[in-house]
């Protein structure tokens, strides 16, 4: 029997994967999900934080599909740009003409000059600022992307490496930035171009198929880890033996449930991931605004993305309403000064002076602790630390666990002992949901040594 530890996507393809029979999965909430839970509240349902699936990977579409017995809707998003008071289409760095005068011209000069800049031989890529700059010029990495990166990432550029960036980050050849620069691109160049929701119940309902047929004890919150003797402790007192153990749960949580030496320890602390609060508000009117979702630049404003619910899923919002949810962002690094309640006020502020409503109809937040990863300078030591002291214990080193993406067109290369580790904060790499489904049937393969053709759709 397997333990797995979290009930999220990952755990859940890991069972779903090695077969229900074969696993028991532990969960501290009273639901299995984890982030891509959608609850109803107002009226309205809500994600946690917007998620939509733009896999390219045919076998998660079909897993997917199959939750929902095909009962989804396809759709180009219309992705925007708010930057004091102008609207810019998406990926700003692309649409320069809509970038008003004398910065249009400022960030278009910038991006000529960086040609020179990025040929210079002695120019060394040490930080997401650096890759800015070469990608961007001075200009633009100034007023858009450093802006944005301190409120998304809440840290400046130099403090983040650049091995997260992949296609994540939209660059475009100079003779792109030049054609946006005269009037609309004639091609749209953001990495989501197709994506696909559930009609019903949420994002949540691409869950259903793998939550089916698995052991699941919710309201199990593991307490402490005794490495040694493979016993977990819950705080319903319960404790549990396993012979092998898939955890999934944030790595630095799980770290400390182990009561490590200080020096792992303090690899844990290391680890940063933002959190973040979640505006949902209500509006007793319809869409007043095109995009699914669009970005704030402007530093001064808390919100950072918005999106529009009854666009991204219009069964989600009753008819005629407007249902929009707002991300703010924190770390250690940049902890909230306001309360909740404070911060969901100026966000109401801010929707009504950007015309998105008119007036709020009703407001809840809905904050996470875990949102994105920080990929600071120190990731990588603090992880090799850890995964060293972890595989005294049964981990497996993998040769890209310390990657910031999994290529899952790689052999797999690891044969798995008592311990794994699997999903975006149980290995702390920068995974979408569709990762976390590969990430289930890559550990399957691995324990049974082969893949198995029977889930190929
Ligand atoms: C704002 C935001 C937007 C996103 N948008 C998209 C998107 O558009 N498309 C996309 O594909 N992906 C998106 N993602 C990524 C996606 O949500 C994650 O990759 C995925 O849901 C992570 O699944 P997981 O199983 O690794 O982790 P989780 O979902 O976090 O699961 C871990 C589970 O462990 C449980 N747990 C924690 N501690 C304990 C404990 N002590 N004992 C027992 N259980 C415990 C938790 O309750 C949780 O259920 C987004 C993520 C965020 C934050």
């Amino acid at each position: 029997m397997i333990t797995i530890l979290g009930a999220g996507l990952a755990g859940l393809s890991c069972s779903f994967h090695l077969g229900h029979d074969q696993c028991r999965i532990y969960e501290a909430n009273s639901y299995p999900g984890g982030h891509i839970h959608s609850r109803e509240k107002n009226g309205c349902v809500w994600d946690q934080g917007p998620h939509v699936s733009f896999t390219k990977n045919n076998y998660v579409k079909c897993l997917f599909e199959k939750s929902i017995n095909g009962e989804y809707s396809s759709y180009k998003a219309e992705v925007g740009n708010y930057f004091h008071g102008a609207w810019i289409p998406h990926p700003a760095q692309a649409n320069l003409f809509a970038v008003p005068e004398p910065l249009r011209s400022q960030c278009l000069d910038g991006f000529l000059a960086r040609v020179e800049h990025a040929a210079d031989e002695n120019h060394h890529v040490a930080s997401y600022e650096d890759w800015l700059l070469a990608a961007f010029g001075d200009v633009f990495t100034a007023e858009f992307s450093a802006v944005y990166t301190q409120k998304y990432w809440t840290v400046a550029p130099k403090q983040l490496t650049t091995d997260w960036v992949g296609g994540r980050v939209f660059r475009p050849e100079i003779d792109a930035v030049v054609k946006g620069y005269n009037g609309p691109p004639s091609v749209a160049a953001h990495y989501i171009q197709e994506v696909r929701y559930p009609n019903n119940g949420g994002y949540f309902s691409y869950a259903k198929g793998f939550i089916a047929g698995a052991n699941i004890s919710t309201g199990y919150q593991a307490t402490s880890i005794d490495l040694e003797r493979q016993e977990i402790k819950f705080a319903n007192g319960e404790l549990h033996i396993y012979e092998k153990l898939i955890n999934t749960i944030p790595l630095p949580d799980f770290v400390r449930l182990c009561s490590p030496p200080e020096n792992v320890r303090s690899a844990a602390d290391q680890l940063t991931c933002t959190s973040m609060l979640l505006v949902n508000v209500v509006a007793a009117h319809p869409t007043m605004k095109s995009y699914h979702w669009m970005y704030v630049y402007d530093e001064n404003m808390l919100s950072t993305r918005i999106s529009c619910i009854e666009l991204i899923s219009p069964s989600s919002v009753p008819a005629g309403k407007t249902a929009l949810q707002v991300e703010v962002y924190a770390s250690r690094y940049k902890p909230f000064t306001l309360s909740h309640n404070e911060i969901a006020e100026i966000v109401c502020q801010e929707l009504i002076a950007m015309g998105f409503v008119a007036s709020v109809e009703s407001c809840h937040t809905h904050y996470i602790p875990h949102a994105n990863v920080v990929f600071d300078h120190s990731r990588r030591k603090s992880l090799d630390c850890i995964f060293d002291w972890l595989s005294g214990y049964g981990l497996v080193r993998e040769d890209d666990d310390l990657d910031a993406m999994t290529d899952w067109k790689r052999e797999i290369n690891f044969a798995p002992d008592r311990l794994v580790l699997a999903g975006r904060f149980g290995q702390w790499k920068y995974f979408w949901s569709d990762d976390c489904v590969l990430r289930g049937r890559q550990i399957a393969a691995a324990f049974k040594g082969t893949f198995d053709t029977e889930y190929f759709c």
